[in-house]
């Protein structure tokens, strides 16, 4: 269906979304927007074979909610792509547990196998109890233990790929940091497909929100009622991702389009990238 923008609304039904180029969408026609436009990435960045045992990371947010939900779509009308849902309980308190539960309610209503693992039975702690142990910053510790269990597992479960919620605003985020941080090597890490492709030890993660903006994604949630609350890691406000998104959105606010522009220009450049870090390129 072609969507017809009139006074930039597409239609007569109640809009619940602004677009960055202005159109707002009613519910019916901006899910078909957003799933044409995941379909989209994955089909651009040829981030599906033909038949895969694909397994999806669920923390149980609105960002791996969705990309479960739409690939669940997707397995539905193609048998050949099998989705396994991974999650990790890193041990964090009041937090953790809540989103756990509406992972397991949305997998048990959909018929979605769903393995959770955890710090405290893989490491021997939790994540609340390592911090108290080392002086470390929450994030960068947590990143690693989740990166590292999230390969191991899915290698253990003998998944071809291992799709993630990252969305636009997160990729921005991470491209920005690492120029802050004059870390460039790791932005050659970054793009729908991460890290090294053909190597036996890492199982390739791929990124079909890689296009969505986080308030495209927060609605397409919210509005098929895939979470009702929005729950967020007590730790994030250490992080210096939380300063960078902020200022992100100040910027994107003032002048919309800032996100896309930095994505966009981003994909020009990866594939040289990629060329100048291959010899060093691991992913973590
Ligand atoms: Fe871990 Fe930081 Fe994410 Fe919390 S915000 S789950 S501490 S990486």
């Amino acid at each position: 269906m072609q969507i017809k923008i009139n006074n930039k609304n597409c239609c007569s039904e109640k809009p619940v979304i602004q677009l960055t180029a202005g159109e707002k969408l009613c519910k019916s026609h901006f899910n078909e927007y957003f799933e044409n436009k995941v379909f989209k990435t994955i089909r651009q960045f040829d981030l599906l074979g033909k038949e895969e045992n694909l397994g999806v990371a669920l923390s149980g947010g609105k960002d791996s909610l969705t990309v479960l939900a739409i690939l669940n779509k997707l397995s539905r009308q193609n048998p050949k792509i099998k989705i396994t849902a991974i999650a990790i309980d890193e041990g964090i308190a009041g937090y953790r547990d809540k989103t756990l539960d509406t992972a397991q309610k949305f997998c048990d209503e959909n018929g979605i196998q769903l393995n959770i693992f955890s710090y405290k039975k893989e490491f021997g702690f939790t994540l609340d109890r390592m911090l108290k142990i080392l002086n470390v910053k929450p994030c960068s510790i947590c990143g690693v233990f989740r990166r590292y269990l999230l390969n191991k597992k899915s290698r253990e479960l003998k998944l071809t790929k291992l799709a993630t919620g990252h969305n636009l605003d997160d990729e921005a985020q991470s491209i920005m940091m690492n120029q802050m941080k004059n870390n460039i090597g790791a932005s050659a890490r970054l793009g729908p497909k991460v890290g090294i492709i053909n190597d036996d030890k890492f199982v390739q993660r791929i990124k079909p929100l890689y296009l969505c903006m986080e308030k495209e994604v927060t609605t397409y949630a919210f509005i098929n009622g895939l979470l009702d609350k929005f729950n967020e890691c007590p730790n994030v406000v250490h992080s210096f991702r939380a300063q960078v998104r902020d200022m992100l959105n100040g910027m994107e606010q003032k002048f919309p389009g800032t996100k896309h522009g930095i994505v966009n220009s981003f994909l020009e450049t990866l594939p040289m990238l990629k060329e100048k870090f291959r010899g060093e390129m691991v992913q973590v």
